[in-house]
């Protein structure tokens, strides 16, 4: 009899892998089941998966011979070796246009990298941005694939139907070529880091600033969480500020204030510089992080570097409502940023890529879900081609709304010597942008002083002596 009777196979039954797999069984197909670990297939048969329409395999050859032709095999392991190792092992049981989808968190250069390699032996590849952590795997996603275009036919029925909805629309659409699936996640991890610094500083000046309690602050997310704000990080963020200790005292207080990372956002960072984008807000979250982790020092230059005393005394509801104002214009230059970065991604790399539908798969299912993401969608479905985000009309008036309150946060926070790198970054940004002349021309002729750089002139100035768009 044929073995073939699984429609999908997974590799990696950690956290994600069996959450995944659930999901996909949960909507009609049958899933074939791997690991490394063979004790883990019994295992996870005989609980989780026991009834649903799972099979398992104890070799790699059993779960190739397990599954439909073409065959979708997909990886939820360890990001970098394993990876290779996997594709590598499975490769002498494939078959011509079989479809291997990585899930992992994959850095873009491997998946560009897997996609041709794949392609030469005649298989399919995938690079597939998976987000909501494990939750989001069990019920809904955010799933960004992209890689060798003929293989979305046949999985777009399988990553729609398990992805995270949003007004009824599946949170994955297919995003383009080769590593863009995995570059596009990592972006949204950059703009993830850039969220939760803005809605940090928010605190920091909600505390130290207008001198709230934390239950007080947890009132200002919950209140936020119902405008222009409403969004997965703001809802958490009301949530964990709420949440007490045994001593019925916030336990955030009692958290030591070193930041962690695992490396998505320096790797937008790091390719913002490569790529020559002006991503400040991304860049500085991770700074920021990378403030926060040298505890020690700044516990030493706390006792001896002085600085103003914080004190508020005019209408606190003004300055609360001016936050929020200055929160959404921060995070309109974020998003900004980041498509800006994609945009010239995709120009670098020889990327076409569906922009319209990463701000729909960023809609639902993953960490940085919000409402103003559906105005993103919305600017980019008016106009696939839009230079900026500050372009489209309707973020154009909510900057410009927001603008009085953003410069009375960001001021008074100079003021008061509670430091807001996201905030102030992004109204640095904005201030460059909509500049016409910068003080370029002074770093140009310097450039040129020194190091004989030499320098164009300005159109205006053009002349016999200083022909236009010549290397003066
Ligand atoms: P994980 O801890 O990253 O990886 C564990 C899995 O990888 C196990 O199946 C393990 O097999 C396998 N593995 C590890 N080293 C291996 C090696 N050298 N050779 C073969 N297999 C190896 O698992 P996870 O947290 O479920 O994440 C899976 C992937 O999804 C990762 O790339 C992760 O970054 C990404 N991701 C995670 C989240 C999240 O919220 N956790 C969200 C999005 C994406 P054994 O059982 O045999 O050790």
């Amino acid at each position: 009899a044929d073995q073939a009777v699984a429609d999908f196979g997974l590799i990696g039954l950690a956290v994600m892998g069996q959450n995944l797999i659930l999901n996909v069984a949960d909507h009609g197909f049958t899933v074939c089941a791997y690991n490394r670990t063979t004790s883990k297939v019994d295992r996870f048969l005989a609980n989780e998966a026991k009834g649903k329409s799972i099979v398992g395999a104890h070799s790699i050859e059993e779960f190739c011979a397990k599954l439909k032709r073409p065959r979708r095999v997909m990886l939820l392991v360890m990001a970098g070796k394993p990876v290779d190792d996997f594709i590598e092992s499975l490769l002498p049981h494939l078959e011509e246009g079989d479809i291997i989808i990585d899930g992992g968190n994959s850095h873009f250069p491997d998946s560009n990298r897997r996609t041709d390699y794949l392609a030469k032996k005649g298989i399919r590849f995938v690079g597939s941005g998976v987000s909501g952590g494990e939750e989001g795997a069990r019920y809904g996603p955010s799933l960004m694939p992209g890689g060798h275009e003929e293989a979305w036919p046949y999985i777009k029925d399988i990553f729609q139907s398990i992805a995270a909805k949003s007004d009824g629309e599946a949170c994955c659409d297919w995003v383009g070529d080769a590593g863009s699936g995995h570059y596009i996640k990592m972006v949204h991890n950059g703009i993830e880091y850039g969220d939760m610094q803005l809605i940090c500083e928010a605190y920091d000046l909600l505390k130290r600033g207008l001198g709230l309690s934390v239950k007080e602050i947890a009132d200002v997310f919950a209140k936020w969480n119902t405008g222009v704000l409403d969004s997965f990080l703001i809802e958490i963020t009301r949530d964990v500020l709420y949440y007490t200790d045994d001593d019925n005292t916030p336990l955030v207080e009692k958290i030591l204030d070193k930041a962690g990372q695992k490396g998505t956002g320096k790797w937008t960072a790091i390719n913002a510089l490569d790529l020559g984008m002006p991503v400040t807000l991304i860049g500085e979250a991770v700074f920021a992080r990378c403030l926060s982790a040298i505890k020690d020092e700044r516990v030493r230059a706390s006792k001896i570097l002085g600085g103003p005393t914080p004190e508020y005394t005019g209408d606190k509801q003004a300055f609360i409502d001016d936050l929020e104002q200055a929160l959404y214009a921060s995070k309109i230059i974020s998003y900004a940023q980041g498509f800006m970065l994609i945009q010239n991604a995709a120009k670098e790399y020889g990327w076409k890529l569906n922009k319209p539908s990463i701000a729909l798969m960023w809609r639902g299912g993953c960490i940085i879900r919000s409402v103003f993401l559906k105005d993103i969608t919305n600017a980019y479905r008016n106009n696939p081609d839009l230079e900026n985000l500050l372009f489209d009309d309707f973020f154009n008036q909510a900057i410009h709304k927001a603008q009085g309150g953003w410069r009375n946060v960001v001021s008074k926070s100079a003021l008061w010597g509670i430091p807001l790198p996201a905030f102030s970054t992004a109204l640095s940004f904005y201030d460059g942008y909509r500049t016409k002349d910068l003080p370029a021309n002074l770093l140009q002729a310097q450039r040129d002083y020194f190091g004989a750089h030499t320098f164009r002139i300005k159109p205006e100035f053009a002349s016999e002596k200083y022909p236009i768009d010549t290397d003066i």
